[in-house]
């Protein structure tokens, strides 16, 4: 049986004062079930402070984006160690928001899943299609592509997360039906099946991100081969996000 995680990914969303969201989602999802891993991916200025804050809480903590080096000339960079350091355990790499503002390619991402294990993190790898891909009828050749060439080797279910968003229901509020969600998280299952055997293939959690929102978490979270969600929009506000967590209780 694989844990479902529920992660949250507040992009470039939070100050200081927003750990009153962290506070109230702690005090939402305490003394409920813990069906599934729960995690918020704050900015990074956001999350010695909130690990500080969390010592005895089942929230855990990663960060939205890596270096792939630890230290050096990279004005403006982090370093998956600094994340470490600042307590974070999960780090987010290849998102779509990142592979088109900064025009990072299936190799560097394959890079900043190893940096990301470098540095003792588990490795959150999101995939997806464009709107015009999908179109296209190009949604799986997409994800092979990219599974292809941005899973590092060395994956296993304990250092490796695959996320599918298809980038086009990104903050959009549009969703995929639950037969196409369906059909490409049998296909990344299979994927990982055989490139990486059986046994850590059928262990690797497949989140499903794009406009999860308390309606509709249920309903996707029961897809088969969902292992949880990666959330944007609706993990900003606690009582959202606990009621997304509240879809595996
Ligand atoms: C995301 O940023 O990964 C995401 C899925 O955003 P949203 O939930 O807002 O669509």
């Amino acid at each position: 049986m694989i844990k479902p995680l529920v992660a949250g990914n507040w992009k470039m969303n939070g100050i200081a004062k927003s750990a009153t969201q962290i506070i109230n989602l702690n005090d939402g999802i305490s003394g409920r079930s813990a069906n599934c891993d729960v995690l918020i991916c704050p900015p990074s200025t956001l999350i010695m402070a909130f690990s500080n804050m969390l010592k005895d809480s089942p929230i855990m903590l990663g960060g939205q984006d890596c270096h792939k080096n630890e230290t050096g000339a990279h004005t403006g960079d982090i370093a998956p160690e600094m994340l470490s350091d600042a307590g974070a355990q999960y780090v987010i790499v290849g998102h779509s928001e990142r592979r088109m503002d900064h025009k990072e390619r299936d190799k560097d991402v394959c890079e900043k899943a190893q940096a990301g294990w470098r540095a003792g993190l588990k490795v959150i790898l999101c995939v997806g299609e464009l709107n015009g891909e999908r179109s296209a009828d190009l949604t799986l050749n997409v994800i092979e592509r990219q599974l292809k060439n941005s899973i590092p080797e060395g994956s296993t279910p304990e250092n490796l997360i695959i996320a599918y968003e298809p980038v086009w229901a990104i903050g959009t509020g549009l969703t995929p039906t639950t037969k196409d969600v369906e059909q490409v998280h049998s296909f990344i299952r299979n994927y990982l099946i055989s490139s990486l055997g059986a046994e850590k293939g059928s262990n690797i959690k497949i989140l499903y991100g794009g406009s999860v929102k308390p309606n509709n978490a249920k309903e996707l979270m029961s897809v088969p081969n969902v292992n949880g969600a990666l959330v944007g929009g609706a993990s900003l506000k606690a009582e959202d996000f606990a009621q997304i967590i509240a879809a595996y209780e």
